[in-house]
């Protein structure tokens, strides 16, 4: 087996489980094997009822002082029965479980683990997981993995199928005296120098893998996350210096002069720029008139307004005479830019002649399209990432601009300029991080910062609540609606995920549920990352003319939707998430003139939880805000909560492992000074292992 095969290899993954697979993103034995556990569940020590608080999942050993009382409610078979740990008594419940019924008797005793409800004084477990001593003596102490899921792959089909991946190309440290040497070529084998390995005091790469997926306890698996951390940055960095010395001596195809359009549209505009805008535009400017190849980076918070820079710029290039093109992440966002230029370029009477290409776009309409971009009737060419980039003809392009951040490669330059053409390159980004961290990430480019607010803008008021505010919330926003605005509600997950997931809000169901307790002319919709983007874009659109009232969503929300009328956000389950994330799910709101509301419900009502999302209630800046969650965390909380959704980064996060990313910028400049091309013999695997994995993030070739 190699590690580019495709999953369906593996014993046990026929064509339908496969297809679930290839829906999370895992098409190959490699994908599965990076796909990293979202968290781990652990079995301790069982403990007695006393003492136990309201929501924890526990083990206790539970004797049963008489049979279970089974009876059928319609298609239900439900189970209920009061067991005793020899001082306090909890009731247990089963539904639909009927191979229980003989175990359940009198006189016998098993290990429960299960959640705990009080009510009214009274324990009670739903549908506890089962265990006898020998088996649950097994697992004490061990960590398992639980992976991010899909309807109908559970949590054991993930774990068996890593397992097998593992066993088939990954060295079990344990069972192996050489672990290093000879693996399957580059990607587990060791790819570090020794020396690098000794000054960092890594773990072995093949042994990380293994108790990244199945730790013996945190500590292994801690370890094992900064091996796999330390790899992922260290080879990033690597990348981002071989990609700025490509871009520094960069002769750009496309040259610039100032022409008179930009001038006047800042005219015609119906607000002045900031002063930060101003000096942000007139960096871009430089670089556009300077012959050399733009590559740019603007940093700004959210609706801090760099859809205007961006604007300006494709204005510049297609008043030159060349095209330019603009990629989102989401099909959302590239409608939303396609219909805001197209609605400036009519009220302003300006020379764009814009283009959306989208997934929904037919194959008949599409080619028409091509057509005509490489006839260069359009100038300027909205849409995602991959449809920007693939069989596209372009005439000239000039310009590229990312939104919301995508890594530029020698690669895809050379796809999108077609036959190397040098373009020029415009990043845009609203990840708040520090400028120091920023200049290590994106070495490879020029950074602007935007940091001044458009003024008028009235600060969002924001309140962190337990779950028992939920009507209110809801009578708020009926309040809201009435007034003529407009409401997000963000919820963690898409559907109903398995048993661990209780307590998690999922945009399916909460959709139906505010159908029902909202007045009826309050029109509600569900927004989600798995619907297909005809839907998608039909739902934006009609929440954008105002259509809809409440938008129930994933956090596909996230980057950059513009909708003014919107001033009410609810965040639930808010302790599942980062708080830079929040921040961003925040700043969809308070962008008009109305007062905005950001409502973050705090589902699991801790008090560590809620002093953290208190954090937001004080501050704007989302700067401060992710280095003060980070202050707060300690390294057991850190696991499993990602600060940076944009950030592509497998196992890394860039606040947490900021201090490790600084010194790996260190090592790495002091690599590449004393050795450019990493000829050296201990460099071997490495550079083979770059090789073989370029096109990553960014290509690492020999220039
Ligand atoms: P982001 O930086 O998050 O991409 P946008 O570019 O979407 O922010 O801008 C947010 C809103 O602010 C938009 O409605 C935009 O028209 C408005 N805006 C941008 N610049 C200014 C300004 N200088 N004064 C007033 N409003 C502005
Ligand atoms: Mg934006």
């Amino acid at each position: 087996m190699k590690y580019s095969d495709d999953i369906i290899k593996l014993k046990g993954i026929g064509e339908k489980t496969a297809k679930l697979f290839y829906k999370l993103g895992i098409y190959t034995i490699k994908d599965l094997l990076f796909y990293y556990p979202k968290n781990y569940q652990s079995f301790e020590e069982p403990v007695k009822i006393a003492g136990v608080a309201e929501g924890e999942t526990v083990t206790v050993e539970l004797f049963l002082p008489s049979d279970f009382k089974w009876k059928k409610l319609r298609n239900l078979t439900i189970g209920t029965g009061i067991c005793s740990d020899g001082n306090d008594k909890i009731s247990v419940s089963y539904f639909n479980v009927p191979y229980l019924k003989n175990k359940l008797k009198v006189g016998s005793s098993f290990l429960f683990r299960g959640k705990i409800k009080i009510e009214n004084g009274k324990y009670h477990m739903d549908q506890p997981v089962l265990f006898t001593w020998d088996e649950y003596t097994e697992k004490m102490g061990q960590l398992q993995p639980c992976y991010g899921l899909t309807a109908g792959l559970g949590n054991k089909a993930v774990m068996k199928a890593v397992k097998q991946a593992l066993k088939e190309l990954v060295p079990d440290f344990e069972n192996s005296s050489e672990v290093t040497d000879d693996c399957d070529a580059g990607l587990f084998g060791e790819i570090l120098p020794e020396e690098i390995k000794k000054e960092y005091a890594l773990a072995s790469r093949s042994c990380a893998f293994w108790q990244i997926h199945f730790p013996k306890d945190w500590e292994n698996m801690l370890k094992a996350r900064t091996r796999l951390v330390f790899d992922e940055l260290f080879l990033f960095l690597l990348s981002v210096r071989k990609m700025k010395e490509y871009n520094e001596a960069l002769c750009s195809d496309y040259p610039m002069i100032e022409t008179a359009w930009t001038k006047r549209f800042l005219e015609m505009l119906p607000y002045k720029l900031t002063n930060a805008q101003i000096r942000v535009w007139q960096e871009i400017e430089k670089d556009l008139l300077s012959g050399m190849c733009m590559n740019r980076l603007v940093q700004g918070d959210v609706g801090s307004g760099k859809t205007i820079l961006a604007f300006l710029s494709l204005l510049m290039t297609i008043s030159n005479g060349y095209q330019g093109a603009l990629m989102a992440p989401t099909e959302i966002l590239a409608a939303q830019h396609f219909e805001q230029l197209s609605s400036m370029t009519k009220q302003y009477h300006l020379p764009f002649k814009p283009v959306l290409l989208t997934g929904s776009v037919s194959a008949a309409a599409k080619k028409e399209i091509y057509r005509q971009i490489e006839g260069g009737e359009f100038n300027v060419i909205i849409g995602t990432h991959a449809l920007i980039q693939e069989k596209v003809k372009y005439r000239n392009l000039a310009l590229v601009i990312t939104d919301e951040q995508h890594r530029f490669g020698v690669r895809q330059r050379e796809i999108l300029g077609e036959k190397g053409g040098r373009t020029h390159v415009l990043v845009m980004s609203a990840t708040p991080i520090p400028r120091t961290l920023a200049i290590i990430l994106y070495g490879d480019l020029h950074l602007s910062v935007v940091d001044e607010m458009p003024a008028e803008r009235l600060p969002i008021k924001n309140c962190v609540v337990n779950i028992s505010y939920r009507r209110k919330a809801y009578e708020f926003l009926t309040k809201e609606v009435r007034a003529g605005h407009q409401v997000y509600v963000i919820c963690p997950m898409v559907e109903a995920g398995d048993a661990d997931m209780e307590g998690i809000q999922n945009v399916t169901d909460y959709g139906e549920k505010l159908r029902m307790e909202l007045p009826e002319d309050v029109h509600v919709e569900i927004l989600h990352g798995k619907m297909k983007p005809a839907e998608k874009k039909r739902i934006m659109e009609a929440f954008s003319r105002g259509d809809i009232h409440v938008l129930v969503s994933t956090t596909v929300i996230e980057v950059g939707i513009n909708v003014p009328n919107a001033t009410v956000m609810i965040v639930e389950n808010a302790e599942r998430f980062g708080l830079a994330q929040l921040h961003q799910l925040r700043g969809r709101i308070g962008r008009g003139k109305s007062q905005s509301y950001c409502i973050f419900i705090d589902g699991a009502g801790k008090e560590k939880t809620t002093e953290r999302l208190k954090i937001l209630n004080h501050s704007n800046d989302g700067f401060y805000i992710a280095e003060e969650d980070l202050k707060l965390r300690g390294p057991g909380d850190l696991f499993g909560i990602r600060q940076s959704g944009a950030m592509e980064f497998k196992i890394a996060d860039i606040y947490q492992d900021a201090g490790l990313l600084k010194k790996i910028s260190v090592t790495v400049d002091r690599m590449l000074s004393e050795d450019r091309m990493l000829e050296s013999e201990k460099y071997a695997r490495l550079k083979q292992y770059l090789n073989e994995n370029a096109g990553n993030f960014i290509d690492f070739r020999t220039i």
